[in-house]
């Protein structure tokens, strides 16, 4: 299984460690192939390089779009080794066996990420990298390719431990590596395509992610998992810096990206917010004049479920904030900065996991949302939707009063990020109750008003929080019956979609209970 490394092609454009590499290799005598721009830096660092173009009999021409494609290359990293037919054609056409290829592509994700338009895009597209490192890896019982600068390492211990060979079981490791490398990269093309030709429905999807985090298990501990990153390089749980704490879970990953999602729809300029999360619901989302305002009115929605809950912050966590925060046991806080008195705080919970993402998430930064089904995928725009107070049409007889107004638009941010059917009370910029994912609407209103209560009581309040409160539902009253629910609990106003076959009774019963009610005409189901 052994495979001996005499030669090698080196073609790179992240030049990183590349000059190492090839010292390492040279110091083994492999003879060092190169093309252009990695044959220039190889020789300023004193290396003995034979360029491609050498070997090929051709010049790089066309821009660089051709340089390797030539059976002088690809014969000598397809050609079977022990196969009598393919050594004679290597003799025959002068062809000499090429036993590893090191090759990292155009920067095509980079240059589609910084906004280059549509033409450096094209020409950012790798044509001879990919065609070679798949030529290599469906090569690998005798060829080994590294497509990555975080492999050079490992491919020199290699080296080092089987006397200059490499085994079989390396060489396939690599061949998969590369195979993805390969189908990511065009992933990230057609991706970028569909957007560029504003094609929503495209025939074919391709995806690609980057192993983050081996998770220690799923959803449930007899669940298998893994992490993966898109690449797209967004503020947020995949490019968070974790601090201190014991390695995510699977469920904490997927709880900390609905807080910091939720959290992120309160700018920071606008003031201090917070969002407490259980089971990927929100129990607890307020803001505050302080941070730590924000946070204790978001725990006081509800304190029993934001016990070993997610805390997101949408401001740097300070010592004032993080001194509340430890006064119960919490799985995950996520802030856009710590400072340093907070993180000594916090240093004293080995088991509370700080994550700090440097910014917050554009709530309205677009990008695509998917979700498995058996055989298929769901794919569809992220819900950017968001309404201002100028879109609202107030239907009620009674228009809400200022106060109710504020709630209202902080009620429905809320509402966006509870699972349907969502039904969010709001008194004094704090959720007070919260229904979630309930298959009726009636159900969710009356969850939430027996959870405020029932917190109202908790904290020796004189009436339940509900009172007063504002209402939003994440979509349209299909009858009047859940606004009951909301009116009996003591909701004052009520923001909700509109649409209903049923509007005009649905209006007709607000107005004489005296409700104020507006519609947004948009819907945020969330399932
Ligand atoms: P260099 O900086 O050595 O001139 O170019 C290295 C880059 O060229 C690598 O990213 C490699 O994938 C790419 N490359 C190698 N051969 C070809 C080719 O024939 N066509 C194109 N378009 N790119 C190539």
């Amino acid at each position: 299984d052994l495979a001996p490394l005499n030669r090698a092609l080196l073609s790179v454009s992240d030049k990183t460690g590349l000059v190492d590499l090839a010292k390492a290799l040279a110091a083994r005598g492999v003879e060092l192939l190169s093309t252009g721009g990695s044959a220039k830096t190889l020789r300023e660092a004193g290396l003995t390089v034979k360029d491609v173009s050498e070997v090929t009999g051709f010049p790089e021409m066309m821009d660089g779009r051709v340089k390797t494609l030539h059976p002088k290359v690809h014969g000598g990293l397809l050609a079977l080794r022990d196969n009598d037919a393919h050594v004679a054609a290597m003799d025959q056409h002068g062809i000499g066996a090429i036993d590893l290829l090191v090759v990292n592509l155009y920067p095509f994700e980079e240059t589609v990420a910084k906004g280059a338009d549509y033409e450096t895009c094209i020409e950012n597209i790798d044509i001879g990298g990919p065609a070679m490192i798949r030529a290599a890896a469906k090569n690998h019982a005798f060829v080994s390719v590294v497509t990555d600068v975080e492999d050079y390492d490992a491919l020199l211990a290699e080296l080092e431990t089987h006397g200059g060979q490499t085994t079989l079981g390396f060489r396939q490791h690599l061949a998969q590596n590369a195979y993805a490398r390969t189908a990511a990269y065009d992933a990230a093309v057609s991706t970028w395509m569909a957007g560029a030709i504003g094609d929503q429905t495209p025939r074919r999807r391709a995806f690609a992610g980057a192993l983050a985090q081996t998770l220690r298990y799923g959803e449930n501990p007899h669940q298998k998992a893994s992490f993966y990153t898109d690449g797209s390089n967004r503020p947020g749980v995949a490019t968070a810096v974790q601090h201190q704490g014991k390695e995510l879970s699977y469920n904490n990953i997927n709880d900390t990206d609905a807080a910091f999602e939720l959290v992120s729809e309160f700018l920071p300029e606008n003031g201090p917010a917070c969002a407490i999360i259980k089971h990927a619901n929100p129990c607890g989302v307020a803001q505050g004049t302080t941070l730590k305002e924000a946070y204790t009115k978001a725990f006081d929605c509800d304190r029993t479920s934001a016990f070993g809950g997610i805390v997101a912050l949408n401001q740097p966590l300070d010592a004032a904030t993080a001194e509340e925060i430890v006064q119960i046991f919490t799985e995950v806080v996520i802030a856009p900065q710590a400072s340093d008195e907070a993180r000594a705080i916090f240093a004293a919970k080995k088991n509370l996991r700080l994550l700090i993402t440097g910014g917050m998430a554009d709530p309205r930064g677009g990008g695509l949302t998917y979700r498995q089904v058996s055989g298929g995928f769901l794919v569809q725009d992220k819900d950017t939707g968001h309404v201002d107070a100028a879109d609202l049409k107030v239907v009620t007889k009674r228009a809400p009063s200022e106060q109710e107004f504020t709630d209202l638009l902080f009620a429905w941010k809320v509402a966006k990020h509870v699972k349907s059917n969502a039904i969010v009370y709001v008194k004094g910029g704090a959720t007070v109750g919260v229904g979630a994912g309930q298959m009726s609407r009636v159900d969710s209103a009356n969850i939430a008003a027996i959870k405020a209560t029932r917190m109202g009581e908790a904290l020796g309040l004189p009436e339940s929080p509900a009172k007063g409160s504002v209402v939003a539902s994440d979509a349209f009253f299909p009858f009047a019956d859940g606004l009951m629910e909301a009116a009996a609990a003591g909701a004052t106003a009520v923001i909700q979609p509109g649409g209903s076959m049923r509007d005009d009774e649905v209006i007709k019963a607000a107005d004489e209970a005296g409700l104020a009610m507006v519609l947004t005409g948009m819907r945020h189901f969330r399932h």
